[in-house]
């Protein structure tokens, strides 16, 4: 007997595959829902059913909720596994898939608020004994010598940023107390105009940060553990490029330490499923900036060092099972890398889709590829323009390193243009091979390298 009947996958690409293949390997049925534009995916021809829920703009489709609670409805399913992006952190969409009386695989829409908002977040996680970065605890008031007292104290830089913000929008930076005013006020309109709420709080900007996140995993009995942390310093303007599993130059005790704080939060939150606790890392100190709850991009890297299937185990603990592991269970085994390869022009990033006229995926020892693309597939114009992760793992980082070098160089992509030849450059860069460096390292680089930025 399967642990679910159905299940509605409530996304799209790679993601829809990802859950489409963990259901399967579950003897679970799956209902692809997708948009006009996406009839040809690979998840909607190997799906039990499919169900087209709207027009090409995600708005219209993957956003519409109506939509997919009706598709869940028709089809008899039991629950639905929203991926990442489009409803996944969205609070009242998992509300409305309870309501209906079906099974959300993700945390309780309680959770999913609380988290969603970042100075509600963050008092959270300071009441449970999580490290934040020092700032102004709450909203901002309107008092700008208040406000500037507090800058003050903090200690300049600082950053404004947007309680609801997301997707590396909303924040600013101010150096010096005479821009304050100003970036508080700008920062307010964009947070009010994108997120339709204008409360920002302040933080200390930390200027050479490293980007190091800890997986967790938690059911509902109670059982709460971690996978080791990420590295995902490697950003260009605040989006991932690279990640990596185990975090170059954290030591086990430093893990252990981490990890061990986030599986309290999680218990005391009464936290439920796969989440992420992001946190930027600096002179050894990690300081908390928000939580992920819902399965990350980059999840495939912690897969390969842990040897777990995360999308398996988010399915099990939705379905009420426990853990079935504990803490001690969890080793980590070797390094991975992930590349997440998008269909853009490497020079200029600007998104390019099209027909691909060929494609091979590579493979060997230690390589794994996560993609909905084919020869023949058309990247639609309308969506996020990755279309393949590859990782690399290895018993050791370099190693990770010359296999994902192989891979790439082996990788056949035509009829559209892709960011291969940056990872590849990067791959080959002596300040990426040594690792460690902060999350400025790649646009830097970039810089040096001439042209490719502004
Ligand atoms: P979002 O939800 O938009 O992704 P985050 O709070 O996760 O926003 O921050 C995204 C990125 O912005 C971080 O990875 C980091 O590069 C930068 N950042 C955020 N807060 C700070 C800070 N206090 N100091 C320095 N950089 C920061």
């Amino acid at each position: 007997m399967a642990v679910m009947d159905k299940i509605v996958i409530a996304n799209r690409g790679e993601i829809a595959l990802r859950i489409y293949r963990a259901c399967k390997a579950l003897g679970i049925r799956t209902v692809a829902v997708h948009s006009t534009v996406d009839r040809n995916l690979k998840h909607v021809a190997l799906a039990d059913e499919s169900v087209c829920i709207g027009p090409a703009p995600g708005a219209e489709s993957y956003l519409n909720v109506p939509a997919i609670i009706a598709a869940t409805e028709v089809t008899d399913a039991v629950a639905v596994h929203p991926g990442y992006g489009f409803l996944a952190e969205n609070a009242d969409f998992a509300e409305r898939v309870e309501e209906s009386g079906f099974i959300f695989i993700g945390p309780r829409p309680e959770t999913i608020r609380l988290m969603g908002d970042k100075v509600s977040a963050i008092e959270a996680m300071k009441a449970a004994g999580v490290p934040c970065v020092p700032g102004s605890d709450g909203p901002l008031g309107n008092d700008p010598e208040e406000i500037a007292a507090m800058a003050r104290k903090i200690g300049f830089p600082v950053i404004i940023k947007a309680a609801a913000g997301g997707g590396g929008r909303g924040m600013r930076v101010v150096h010096e107390e005479k821009d304050l005013v100003n970036a508080l006020q700008l920062t307010r309109q964009e947070a009010g105009a994108a997120f339709g709420d204008d409360t920002v709080y302040m933080e200390k900007y930390l200027t050479n940060p490293r980007h190091i996140e800890i997986q967790v995993l938690a059911d509902q009995h109670g059982n709460a553990v971690h996978l080791g942390e990420r590295d995902c310093s490697t950003q260009r303007r605040h989006q991932k490029v690279i990640e990596e599993a185990p975090a170059p130059g954290i030591t086990p005790e430093q893990r252990a330490e981490i990890g061990g704080v986030c599986v309290e939060a999680c218990k005391r939150i009464d936290y439920r499923g796969a989440g992420t606790f992001e946190f930027l890392y600096d002179d050894g100190q990690f300081y908390f900036i928000e939580m992920n709850t819902r399965i990350q991009v980059e999840h495939p890297v912690t897969e390969r060092i842990t040897g777990t299937d995360l999308i398996r185990e988010q399915i099990l603990v939705a379905a009420g099972e426990k853990l079935s592991f504990t803490q001690d269970d969890i080793q980590i085994r070797g390094h991975a890398i992930e590349c997440r390869i998008n269909a853009e022009d490497p020079e200029t990033f600007m998104p390019c889709p099209g027909t691909i006229d060929a494609f091979h995926t590579p493979g060997g020892p230690g390589i794994r590829v996560d993609s909905h693309i084919y020869d023949g597939y058309r990247v639609p114009p309308n969506y996020d323009s990755m279309i393949a992760k590859i990782i690399a793992h290895g018993h050791d980082r370099a190693s990770a390193i010359a296999r994902m070098r192989v891979a790439l160089d082996e990788m056949v992509l035509g009829g559209i243009k892709s960011n291969i030849a940056l990872h590849q450059w990067l791959l080959q860069d002596p300040g990426f091979c040594k690792g460690g460096f902060n999350i400025h390292y790649l646009e830097k680089r970039l810089k040096e390298r001439g042209g490719a930025e502004e």
